[in-house]
């Protein structure tokens, strides 16, 4: 018998481990950010090839490393940030691991350049594949410079995981956007291909928000603040009205570290309580500061789940203070809760005298005897119609379209009812004219010129630089719906002509959730662009379109959809149309 165990050398135990902690650029993103900001760096540039497949690389004017430090800090378990297992309760600095170095030399070709700040020379280090290709004596700017060039150039799987540069830059912009909101006092700047796409100053964390997101954004925010025995709450909440259908920008923080904790989040969403139409979901910032031996963070290699000691306290206290913020700003402007409701009623003039209400009644009014009436269908027409289909089971054989324009209801503003062959229909207005305006949009190639509406005024759209970067990309796929958008500038868009069925007051937001819709989309690698684009744009329309309708423009729907090849479903693949059948009605 031979034996068969080995222990595997560093390197390849190294490129292992790096699978946890590198996946992705973005991930080598942050543990560089990271690293610069436990040195102590006040200002941070962030150089991007090529989303980070090419060059990842960050200057700092942190600390610096002396020579032997340099070469030791790409080993395993190599950290100056603990000494002790007791001072894992004790964490203050956003690594502590000593694993992220030695993982990104492993996986790919590293050039680290450092310097001491009361040295006069500093150290130039080449690793690759783990193993230390040169060092050397070199003159640089006090601070360090590292630079992860070609990530994963050994390890084939990885980088044919990796998704086109439209999505991996995205990954990275929400990496920086997580360090950098709450580090607002420090400088950043993000260079992508040549290009600086963000260029952040120190300032206040509403500044931070502006500077990534656009000036727009400020208006949309309340600041929240509570400072209790347990936690120092700071940072800002959306008011209502800019709910999202998606969870948009909602960022947590605890010390400084951008977190996950559905509980927590849970507890600001539950703040809005009546405010937000069902599932729309507020944007936030919020930055805690607890006691770190309260904390546990070292959950997982990329620390982003935290388990606190008071959670339950912590739940509290946070959705009181959100409660506090909203109320502050909303209620007090609206209502008064400390004096009664005043009826607005105008003194009567001089001389008037009361008169008793009179109410006038056909008195020869008989409820069973019919009346003709155009929404009132006769018991007999019902009798009459064919084979009953199962109410949750709609099959899109029976939705035959009604022969002749019948006679149609609106039920709050919501719902279409009229009679089908199979029974009688409840259309959902705005999913039809989801349908409808998708079909309606989606080019086709014997129509040339997409229909479109030329704007009285310009409208000027405003986006932050990652958003105005897609938006570029989705340029002419916008054209060919009927927009005519020319980019001004490096982050804002002006809007000359519409669709026929977009409100030019509605475009900013109407853009907004396009880019959230997409992102989301491109994220999950849903269906191909530009159908991901065309539903998303036909909810929007549908969503600002749906208004109470006169008999002949529900009609006119109700045609319409019949007219769609796929009547029965959205392009998202929800039901348009409930079908009740004559044995329904008539129990
Ligand atoms: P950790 O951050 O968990 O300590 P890393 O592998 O990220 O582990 O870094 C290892 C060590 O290298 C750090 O503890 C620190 O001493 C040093 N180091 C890394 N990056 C820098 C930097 N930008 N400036 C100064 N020192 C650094
Ligand atoms: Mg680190």
């Amino acid at each position: 018998m031979s034996d068969i165990i080995n222990i595997l050398p560093d390197s390849v135990a190294n490129q292992i481990a790096a699978g946890e902690v590198v996946d992705r650029p973005a991930s080598a993103v942050k543990e560089l950010l990271e690293n610069s900001m436990d040195a102590g760096a006040t200002q941070i540039d962030l150089i991007l090839k090529d989303a980070g497949r090419t060059l990842v690389q960050v200057i700092d004017n942190g600390c610096g490393m002396s020579d032997s430090d340099a070469r030791l800090c790409f080993e395993r378990h190599a950290t100056s940030k603990i000494h002790r297992a007791d001072d894992l309760f004790a964490i203050r600095t956003m690594g502590f691991r000593g694993e992220a170095l030695a993982s990104i030399a492993a996986i790919a070709q590293v050039e680290l350049r450092t310097r001491l700040h009361d040295a006069e020379l500093g150290t130039a280090i080449v690793i690759e594949g783990s193993r230390i290709a040169s060092q050397q004596p070199q003159a640089c700017p006090p601070g360090t410079s590292l630079a992860v060039k070609n990530l994963f150039f050994n390890v084939p799987a990885r980088r044919n995981f990796l998704k086109k540069d439209s999505v991996e830059l995205s990954h990275i912009e929400e990496v920086f956007r997580r360090i950098t909101l709450v580090h607002c006092d420090l400088g950043f700047t993000l260079q992508h291909n040549g290009k600086l796409l963000y260029d952040l100053k120190p300032g206040s964390m509403l500044q931070r928000i502006a500077q990534l997101y656009g000036n727009f954004y400020k208006e949309r925010f309340f600041p929240i603040e509570e400072e209790t025995d347990l936690v120092r709450i700071k940072g800002f909440v959306g008011k209502p009205e800019y709910a999202r259908k998606t969870r948009g920008e909602q960022y947590l923080f605890v010390n400084g570290r951008f977190i996950k904790h559905p509980a927590l989040s849970a507890a600001v969403e539950r703040a809005y309580d009546d405010l937000l139409p069902d599932r729309s979901h507020p944007s936030y910032f919020i930055a805690l500061q607890v006691d770190p031996s309260r904390i546990d963070i070292n959950i997982h290699p990329n620390k982003t789940e935290v388990r606190f000691v008071d959670d339950h306290a912590l739940f509290a206290i946070l959705r009181s203070a959100a409660k506090k913020a909203l109320g502050q700003f909303t209620l007090a402007t609206e209502l008064s809760f400390d004096t009664p409701p005043e009826f607005n009623i105008p003194p009567a003039p001089k001389g008037y005298v009361p008169q008793q209400p009179r109410i006038s009644y056909n008195p020869d009014y008989n409820p069973f005897h019919a009346t003709p009436s155009q929404t009132r269908m006769k018991l007999d027409d019902l009798k009459n119609l064919t084979a009953p289909t199962d109410l949750n089971e709609t099959p899109t054989s029976d939705l035959r379209p009604p022969a002749s324009p019948h006679a149609c209801l609106q039920l709050q503003s919501r719902y279409i009812i009229t009679t089908l062959s199979s029974g009688l229909a409840v259309i959902d207005q705005q999913r039809a004219l989801e349908r409808i305006l998708f079909d309606r949009l989606t080019p086709r190639p014997d129509l040339r010129a997409p229909t479109s509406q030329t704007l009285l005024f310009p409208v000027n759209c405003q986006f932050s630089a990652a958003d105005a970067e897609l938006m570029a990309e989705l340029l002419p796929d916008l054209c060919d719906y009927g927009f005519a958008l020319e980019a001004v500038g490096q982050t804002t868009f002006v809007a000359t002509a519409t669709p026929p069925d977009v409100k030019e007051a509605d475009l900013q937001p109407f853009f907004e959730q396009m880019l959230a819709d997409y992102k989301a989309s491109t994220l999950q690698r849903h269906a191909d662009r530009s159908q991901s684009l065309c539903a998303s744009l036909a909810r929007q329309m549908a969503v600002r379109a749906s208004t109470a309708l006169s008999q002949e423009e529900m009609q006119q729907l109700v045609a319409d959809l019949f007219a769609c090849p796929m009547a029965d479903t959205t392009p998202g693949g929800k039901r348009i149309i409930t079908i009740v059948n004559p044995e329904e009605l008539l129990k």
